[in-house]
């Protein structure tokens, strides 16, 4: 490989989390960047394989947080950022029984203050817009309409292309193999077409961001990938599908929606495991579809059309580790984008490239993210 040697930034990875980060430092008028990409194409591993939700409730206050910041950039983009929609409206409603139904309507006004902005649907309203749910399964949900479906091929694109536009080099089929530090600080990256130097050098290594790091010598962060399984299929001939919601149960254990004309269901597995391509076990999408059949006794496949699996990788209170590591400066973490990095990534890119540019951000409150917490 010819070409320069020395950038201000080496961003290590070119999924979602990579390529958010280069357009919003690219944004903020530094183009200096490469991003080194071990696939010889885009989008392999998590950031091709996701279910491509924006669904922006969370159990978890700090990604709740994090969502509902990131949201705005879906709903009206910057002006010229992408070609098509990055978001369909569709929708996504959480079905319940009782009594955990009660409760939630309970608590929706303090939920409501935390910017969820949820309508509650009894039971036949419910019934009314997906028809072919079990009455005896649910007793209400909540929908929150201007959730739905991103455009992943075209939110990515979109990111990279602004950033090359303004500078940044794209690399693919170059694996890192080493991380080069010299008197205490991390400089650059070794791959089998040699070094490349930089100020910083950024982890978006996703599922391998772990072994990035012990390649530098960083902090020990557990980062844990989980693979999650999706299974698409073809719905009742003559059902009209289309304009169904997302529809998710946490009592089944499933979600399932409408893709290009079939249903795409995952059967929420989280099973750990070290990075790797991972494939579907066919007990866990037997046992989704049986959850399912439950649920929506009418669409229960009689064969499935496509089956994948990809990893969703945590840090151990999953949520995002942004921020240079304490121990190695030259160091940037940008990893655990868990269940929720292609949505989450306007706000998390932005932050990141904050902190590259400036050692802070007013986007958010970056000691939530930091991989300081981490440190004993
Ligand atoms: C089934 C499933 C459903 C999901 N659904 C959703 C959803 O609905 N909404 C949502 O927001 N998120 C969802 N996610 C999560 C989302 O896909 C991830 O959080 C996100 O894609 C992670 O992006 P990333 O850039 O960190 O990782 P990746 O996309 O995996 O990118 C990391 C890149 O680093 C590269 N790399 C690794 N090691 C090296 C090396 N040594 N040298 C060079 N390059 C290297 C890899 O090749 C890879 O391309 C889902 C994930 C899965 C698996």
């Amino acid at each position: 490989m010819t070409g320069r040697r020395e950038f201000e930034l080496i961003v290590v990875g070119a999924g979602i989390a990579g390529a958010s980060l280069a357009y919003f430092l690219a944004e903020q008028g530094c183009g200096d960047v490469l991003l080194l990409e071990r696939e010889t194409q885009l989008a392999v591993h998590s950031t091709g394989r996701s279910a491509a939700t924006l669904s922006s409730a969370d159990a978890n206050p700090t990604l709740l947080r994090i969502k509902q910041a990131a949201k705005p950039f879906f709903l009206s983009p910057p002006d010229g950022f992408s070609e098509n929609p990055l978001l369909r409206r569709t929708g996504v409603l959480g079905v319940y029984p009782e009594p955990l139904w009660s409760t939630l309507r309970a608590a929706l006004p303090a939920l409501r203050e935390t910017g969820l902005d949820g309508e509650l649907l009894d039971q036949d309203e419910v019934l009314r817009r997906v028809p072919v749910l079990d009455p005896a399964e649910l007793a209400g949900g909540i929908l929150i309409a201007d959730d739905g479906r991103l455009d992943v091929h075209e939110i990515l694109s979109s990111y990279l292309r602004h950033a090359r536009a303004r500078g940044a080099t794209l690399r693919l089929g170059a694996e890192i193999i080493g991380v080069i530090v010299e008197g205490g600080r991390c400089r650059g990256v070794r791959t089998r077409d040699g070094d490349f130097r930089a100020r910083l050098v950024v982890d978006a290594a996703g599922a391998w961001a772990g072994t990035i790091a012990r390649l530098a010598g960083a902090m020990d962060i557990p980062l844990v990938p989980h693979r999650r399984t999706i299974v698409t299929f073809a719905p009742p001939p003559g059902l009209p599908i289309a304009d169904w919601p997302m529809i998710a149960s946490d009592t089944h254990h499933l979600y399932f929606q409408p893709e290009a004309g079939d249903l795409m269901l995952s059967p929420m597995d989280e099973d750990a495991m070290a990075p790797c391509d991972p494939s579907p076990d066919e007990a866990v999408v037997a046992d989704g579809l049986a959850r399912f059949a439950k649920l929506a006794p009418a669409l229960a496949p009689r064969a499935l059309k496509r089956r994948w699996s990809g990893l969703r990788t945590f840090a151990p209170d999953r949520v995002h580790v942004v921020g240079e590591d304490p121990m190695l400066p030259g160091f940037f973490w940008l990893a655990g984008q868990g269940g929720c990095g292609i949505e989450t990534s306007p706000l998390i890119g932005r932050v990141a490239a904050d902190l590259v540019l400036r050692g802070r951000s007013d986007a958010f409150d970056t000691h939530l993210l930091s991989p300081a917490r981490f440190a004993v």
